[in-house]
C-alpha cells in the first residue's frame, strides 16, 4: 500500500510541456518527469485588458502574493475602482466599502454579476452595493487606464467618463491555463476536455477550474469555477484512478459573502428562468427561492437563508434525477 511518504512535491517550478504519447512532463528548471497517471489541475489565470500597462496602484486577484499585495494597497489607497461586477469584483467592492473607502463599480453588462444571478438577482446585488455607498457603473466598458508618474490615476469609460482611482483592480475574469498543454493533443477548449469521468485521454484526467468535462445528469459538457466542486471533482477522480469511479455528476453550487448577505446557489440559474419564493421574499434580507425554466426547477437560490435554501435544492435534484430539469451552464 501506498504512504504519503511516496507524495514528492516539486515547488516553485512550472510544467511547460506535455508528451501524452511518451506520458512525460517537462519542467521550466529542465527536468522530465514520467508518470503513470497525469492529473491536470492548474486552474485558470486572470484576464487582462488589451490596453493595460504596468502601473503602480493595478491589482489583479488570483493568487496569495496578489491578495498581499491588494490588501497593502487597500490600506493606503483613497479612492478605488473596481472593473468587472461578476462574483470577485463585488466580493472586493463590499470588502473596500467596508474598509471605508470610496468605491466605484464599472462593468460593460448592463447588470452585475447577471452571468451568476441573472438580471433579477443581480439587479438586487446592485441595490445592496448602491445601499452600501458603491457607485455602480454598468452598460459601458473601460476604455483606457490613465496613469500619472507611473501610477494609475483614474479609469475612463468609453463614454469619456473619467473615474478618478489610486487602486484599481481588475476581475474581469479568467481563463482556464492551459498554454503549456498547447500541442500535447489532448482537446482544448476554454478548459481541458474530459469525458464522464474526468478522463482528456489514456491515463490524462483534469480536475477543478480548468477542467471541462461531460456532465451525464445534465447532458452537456460544464467547467465550473468553485472550490467545492475542485474538490468534489478530485475525490472523484481519485476514486476513478484507484478502480471504484463512477460518472461526475455535482449541482454545481457557490456562494458569495457580500457585506452582512450570503448568497448561495445550487445549480445554474438559466436566462429566462422564473423566482419562485419559498420562503421570505425577494426584496427581504432573508429568503429562499427557486428558480424555474419552463416550470421546471433549474436553481435553488438562498438569501440569508442556508437552512431553506436546502429544501428549495431537493427540488432541483428531484426534478434532476427525473430527468426533466434543463439546467443551463
Ligand atoms: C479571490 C478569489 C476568491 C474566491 N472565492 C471563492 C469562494 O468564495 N467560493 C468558491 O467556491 N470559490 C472561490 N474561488 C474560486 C476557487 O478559489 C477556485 O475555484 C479553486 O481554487 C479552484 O481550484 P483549482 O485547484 O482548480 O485551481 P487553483 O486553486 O487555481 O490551483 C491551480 C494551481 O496550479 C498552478 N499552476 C498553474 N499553471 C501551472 C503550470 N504550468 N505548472 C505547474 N503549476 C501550475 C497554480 O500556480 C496554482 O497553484 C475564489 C477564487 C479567487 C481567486
Amino acid at each position: 500500500m501506498r504512504t504519503p511518504t511516496d507524495v514528492q512535491f516539486v515547488l516553485g517550478r512550472r510544467a511547460e510541456r506535455l508528451d501524452a504519447e511518451a506520458r512525460t512532463v517537462d519542467l521550466d528548471d529542465g527536468r522530465t518527469l514520467s508518470y503513470d497517471v497525469l492529473v491536470v489541475a492548474t486552474g485558470l489565470t486572470p484576464r487582462r485588458l488589451s490596453f493595460q500597462r504596468d502601473m503602480a496602484g493595478v491589482h489583479t486577484l488570483r493568487t496569495l502574493d496578489e491578495a498581499g499585495d491588494l490588501r497593502r494597497g487597500l490600506r493606503s489607497a483613497r479612492r478605488v475602482a473596481v472593473i468587472g461586477a461578476g462574483v470577485l469584483g463585488c466580493e472586493i467592492a463590499a470588502t473596500a466599502r467596508g474598509m471605508g473607502l470610496p468605491v466605484t463599480l464599472i462593468d460593460p453588462a448592463p447588470v452585475v454579476m447577471a452571468g451568476r444571478l441573472g438580471d433579477e438577482l443581480g439587479a438586487r446585488v446592485a441595490a445592496l452595493h448602491r445601499r452600501r455607498g458603491v457607485r455602480v457603473r454598468t452598460g459601458v466598458g473601460v476604455a483606457s487606464l490613465i496613469g500619472t508618474a507611473g501610477r494609475v490615476s483614474a479609469v475612463e469609460r468609453a463614454d469619456g467618463e473619467r473615474v478618478p482611482a489610486d487602486l484599481v483592480v481588475l476581475a474581469i475574469g479568467s481563463t482556464p491555463a492551459t498554454g503549456w498543454l498547447d500541442g500535447s493533443g489532448l482537446s482544448l477548449s476554454d478548459g481541458v476536455e474530459c469525458d464522464s469521468r474526468c478522463r482528456a485521454a489514456p491515463g490524462i484526467y483534469a480536475v477543478g477550474d480548468v477542467a471541462r468535462w461531460h456532465h451525464q445528469a445534465l447532458g452537456r459538457s460544464i467547467r465550473l469555477e468553485s472550490r467545492t466542486n475542485a474538490t468534489q471533482q478530485a475525490i472523484a477522480v481519485a476514486a476513478d484512478i484507484t478502480g471504484t469511479g463512477s460518472p461526475y455528476t455535482p449541482l454545481p453550487y457557490f456562494w458569495s459573502d457580500q457585506y452582512d448577505v450570503k448568497i448561495q446557489i445550487h445549480g445554474t440559474i438559466a436566462p429566462g428562468s422564473r423566482i419562485r419564493p419559498i420562503e421570505g421574499r425577494p426584496g427581504a434580507m432573508r429568503f429562499a427561492a427557486v428558480a424555474e425554466l419552463d416550470g421546471t426547477p433549474v436553481a435553488a437560490i438562498g438569501w440569508n437563508h442556508p437552512r431553506a435554501v436546502m429544501a428549495a435544492r431537493r427540488q432541483v435534484m428531484d426534478a434532476l434525477r427525473s430527468g426533466t430539469a434543463s439546467v443551463g451552464t
